[in-house]
Formats: C-alpha cells, sequence, structure tokens
C-alpha cells in the first residue's frame, strides 16, 4: 500500500480527480489518499505561494504528489505552485509522451509516440533577472553538469526500461557554445554508456521544424528547460490535443503527477471535463510506485474505450464519435472496460518492474581553474566605441590592456562597422598582455580605477580557464 498526497485543486480539477481516482481505484491500485488543499482558496487567503506549510509535510512525508489543476488568480504577487513545487523538491525531470490516438482523436500525424524529456530546475528558468542600464534587462541561463547528467541519464533509462529505440538531443550549441554545449557534450558521453539505444543530436531549430512536421521519426527527446517547456505542449498539441496529455515531474525523493492542461473554469462544475490528461499523469505515478500491472490494465482500458469511440465533448467528432458523455460517465465507460485490451489501438505491456537506473551525482575532481582576464559591463548613454574605448583605456595599466568592446554580443571594437545598432550596455573585456593569469586584486585595482574615472560598471564576469581550455565565449565577429 502506497500513502499519496492528492489536491483537486481548481475550476475542474475536483471532477477529473474524482473521476481519476474512481478508475484506478476500481482497477484495484494500492493506494492510501491524504487529502491537501492548494490553489485559488490558498492564494486568497492571503498565502502567496498557494500551498500551506503542513501541506509541505504532507507531501514530502509521502513523496508522491497527485495534483489537479489549480487556478492562479489574476494579478500580480502570486507565484506559480507548479514552478515553486518543482523548485522546493527537486523535480528535475519532466516527463511528458505524447502518443497519437488516430483515427479516434483527430491529428495529422497518425504515427507520433513520443516522450520528451524536459529538464525541470535550470536553464533561464532560474529567474535570475536583472536590468542593468536604461536600455537592456538580462535574464542568467544556468546549466550545471549535474543538472545535464542527472535528465540525460533519465533519458536513457527511461528509453531502456520502455523498450525505446532512440533518445534524441534538442540543443542550441551552435550559438550557446558553453551552455547549450555543456548539455550536448553531456548527452555525447551518457549515450556512449548505452550503445543499444541510438542517438542524435538536432540543433533546436530544425529539429523542432522537423517534429512538428514529421514526428514519427523521433522517439525519445531530452531538451533543455525552456526548449522542453515549448515543445511539450507543441507536441501534445500535434497529437490531438493538450487535453489528453499527462506529465510526471521526477526528483531523487518526490515525484508529481499532473495534467497538463490548466484548470478551465469555464467547464467547471457542468460535468463535461476530459479526465483523461490526469488519469495520464495517474498511470505515470502507479509505474513510478511499482503498480506497472495496474497501470497497464488502467491504460488499456483507456485506450479501449477511446477506440470504441466514447468520448467528452472536446474530442466528440459527429460521424467519428459513436456517444458524447460527461465526466462521469466517461469514467464509469473506461471502469467497465477495465481488463480488456485496444483492438485497434496498440495495446500498452510494461515490464513488470520499471525502476530506473538513476545513480546519484558524483562531484568530479576539480579542474586547474586560471583566472585569465575580466568583464566589465559598462553603463554609457552613447553611441561611439571608439569613444568609449578612449575612455576605458585610461584604466589599462602594463600588465593587463582593453582587448574588445562588444555590445549585445557584437564586437564594436576594435574594427566595428558603423552599420552595428548600439544600446547603453557596453561589454570591455580586459586581458592581460602576455596570456598569463591575473589575480582578483588586478580585477579590484580596476575597479577602483573605473570609479575614479566615472566609468559606470553595472556587472563583472571573471574569464577562466579549465584545465588550459578558455571557458568564456568570444565576441561575435572576434
Ligand atoms: P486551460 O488549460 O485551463 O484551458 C484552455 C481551454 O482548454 C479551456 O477553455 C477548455 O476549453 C479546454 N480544456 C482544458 N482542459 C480540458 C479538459 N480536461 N477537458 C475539456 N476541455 C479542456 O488553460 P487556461 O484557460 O489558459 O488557464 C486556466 C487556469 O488554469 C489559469 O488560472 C492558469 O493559471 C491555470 N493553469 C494551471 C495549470 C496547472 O495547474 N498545472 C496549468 C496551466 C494553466
Amino acid at each position: 500500500m502506497q500513502r499519496i498526497t492528492v489536491a483537486k485543486g481548481d475550476g475542474i480539477g475536483p471532477e477529473i480527480m474524482d473521476a481519476t481516482l474512481s478508475i484506478i481505484l476500481a482497477a484495484g491500485a494500492q493506494i492510501e489518499v491524504d487529502e491537501i488543499e492548494v490553489g485559488e482558496k490558498v492564494y486568497l487567503s492571503g498565502n502567496s505561494s498557494g500551498i500551506a506549510k503542513e501541506s509541505w509535510d504532507v507531501i514530502r512525508k509521502n513523496k508522491v504528489f497527485l495534483k489537479a489543476p489549480i487556478t492562479t488568480p489574476q494579478g500580480g504577487g502570486y507565484k506559480s505552485l507548479n514552478v515553486t513545487t518543482r523548485k522546493f523538491l527537486g523535480l528535475y525531470a519532466n516527463i511528458r509522451p505524447c502518443m497519437t490516438m488516430h483515427p479516434y482523436v483527430k491529428t495529422k500525424h497518425p504515427k507520433m509516440d513520443i516522450v520528451i524529456v524536459r529538464e525541470n530546475e535550470e536553464d533561464l528558468y532560474a529567474g535570475i533577472e536583472h536590468q542593468q542600464t536604461d536600455e537592456v534587462v538580462q535574464c542568467l541561463k544556468l546549466i550545471s553538469r549535474p543538472g545535464c547528467e542527472k535528465i540525460v541519464r533519465y533519458a536513457f533509462e527511461y528509453a531502456k526500461q520502455y523498450g525505446r529505440k532512440k533518445v534524441t538531443c534538442f540543443t542550441k550549441d551552435n550559438i550557446m557554445k558553453q551552455t547549450d554545449g555543456l548539455f550536448h557534450q553531456v548527452f555525447d558521453e551518457i549515450a556512449a554508456e548505452y550503445p543499444h539505444i541510438e542517438n542524435e543530436h538536432w540543433i533546436i531549430d530544425i529539429g523542432a521544424a522537423k517534429m512538428a512536421d514529421t514526428p514519427e521519426v523521433f522517439d525519445v527527446i531530452v531538451m533543455p528547460n525552456l526548449y522542453g517547456d515549448v515543445l511539450s505542449d507543441v507536441a501534445a498539441q500535434i497529437a490531438g490535443s493538450v487535453g489528453l496529455a499527462g506529465s510526471a515531474n521526477i526528483g531523487e525523493e518526490c515525484a508529481m503527477f499532473e495534467a497538463i492542461h490548466g484548470s478551465a473554469p469555464r467547464r467547471a462544475g457542468q460535468n463535461m471535463a476530459n479526465p483523461s490528461g490526469l488519469l495520464q499523469g495517474a498511470i505515470q505515478m502507479l509505474t513510478h510506485i511499482g503498480q506497472t500491472e495496474i497501470a497497464e490494465k488502467v491504460q488499456n482500458a483507456w485506450l479501449k474505450t477511446i477506440e470504441s469511440g466514447i468520448h467528452t465533448y472536446d474530442i466528440y467528432e459527429d460521424g467519428k464519435s459513436k456517444m458524447k458523455v460527461g465526466t462521469k460517465e466517461f469514467a464509469e465507460a473506461v471502469i467497465k472496460n477495465l481488463g480488456q485490451k485496444p483492438s485497434q489501438l496498440p495495446a500498452v505491456s510494461y515490464q513488470k518492474d520499471v525502476k530506473l537506473n538513476l545513480p546519484k551525482y558524483q562531484r568530479k575532481p576539480a579542474k586547474k581553474k586560471d583566472l585569465v582576464g575580466v568583464d566589465f559591463f559598462v553603463h554609457w548613454a552613447d553611441t561611439d566605441p571608439d569613444r568609449l574605448a578612449a575612455i576605458v583605456k585610461k584604466i589599462e595599466t602594463a600588465d593587463i590592456q582593453l582587448n574588445m568592446i562588444t555590445n549585445r554580443g557584437i564586437k564594436v571594437y576594435p574594427d566595428g562597422f558603423s552599420e552595428t545598432f548600439c544600446t547603453d550596455h557596453w561589454r570591455c573585456r580586459f586581458k592581460p598582455l602576455d596570456r598569463k593569469s591575473i589575480t582578483k586584486q588586478t580585477i579590484i585595482e580596476l575597479l577602483s580605477a573605473a570609479e575614479k574615472n566615472q566609468i559606470d560598471i553595472v556587472k563583472t564576469e571573471n574569464l577562466y580557464e579549465f584545465d588550459n581550455k578558455p571557458a568564456y565565449s568570444l565576441g561575435q565577429g572576434q
């Protein structure tokens, strides 16, 4: 028996949760439910995170959380409960299967069956943003080796345990050589440990176009957070409907399962909503807690129900569907089909034990790290890079000199183009003349000289070499 935490959420949440629980319990799920309240009521009671402290205790104790969609009230100040939960509980992997149910649910892609594995904690979602000048704001994109290793390993382990043939990686490492470059590098390293699973890498732009056009060439796709956020919705939608997809958020300790759609407040309380998305989340939960036979039984009964044309309003089609039903009636139909398999759609068959082998991250030995220069970001409301160069050159010393200036990453000094548009945010790179390393004291002296010369430095970024390899990007055009 597994204790799980359940939140019925807002809008259509309670109806689809009741339907989902009734199906999995009828199938024999060995679960005991602790219910907590999250969402709109909690937000409106003055708790800006949408969840009470005692509820966290329940989630952390049970470690398995089935969550219906919630409504985030309009207006500022309310933190997204989903994002908070993922981060607090370290739910680093977001797993979203997107499979078509052609011809029973309309799609342009009758053969699509992909699983998106999205990194869930880092990338631009660290939420580290700053305004630095009148004209420029920045968002820090953080990618870590443990983050990459954990998600890529998850993708390959998932592929192995679920009998998938190929893992594809999407990044933009032709542009972001450090961040996406690390993700791609780790992908190649881990792929080599799984010789029986095909692997490939696509640049995200053409990969996304290919996925939207010919999704049947993909199997498991792993990617950093932002790309995964966007493309998992695209994948769910082109498979048939975002209303049919569920997702699992997995961490080393805890896991959360949900539908991918929201609380659809306009449909609430009318017994209309489709519980399939949440049911798909619950099926992932059952495999996660080792109740794979029950998961298989529920999935096959659900497929049977869909192919027999019993549909809720959102997927109902005159002429194709047989019966338009409400939330409760749909659940009853699935329950009636428990023990049956679909005859047209492929029936699923899960391995008895789908435990993934996910070793804890082992920190690597530290590399040799040398400080080899510094980037100063300067707020300067003029447009001529040569004049800025003349000003910042005043702080040069015999040891360290201005190496280049970029504006939004494009080199504008020396030898810039007059056509390049410049904002008020300039990066001035200082490097020692003879390529020997510098000390932090050098940077302190440069900063102090800049202050005396009224140069408005809004940020400094140290330039390092790790094991004698430069670990920073060049200026575009450098
Ligand atoms: P939504 O997904 O709730 O609804 C969009 C439309 O899709 C609805 O109008 C409805 O017609 C349809 N729909 C969605 N789920 C359906 C279902 N199960 N059955 C039938 N039709 C369904 O998106 P929204 O309207 O943008 O957001 C509503 C609220 O949900 C917002 O407060 C938003 O913050 C929240 N939301 C929550 C989550 C979550 O908790 N995971 C995710 C997304 C949005």
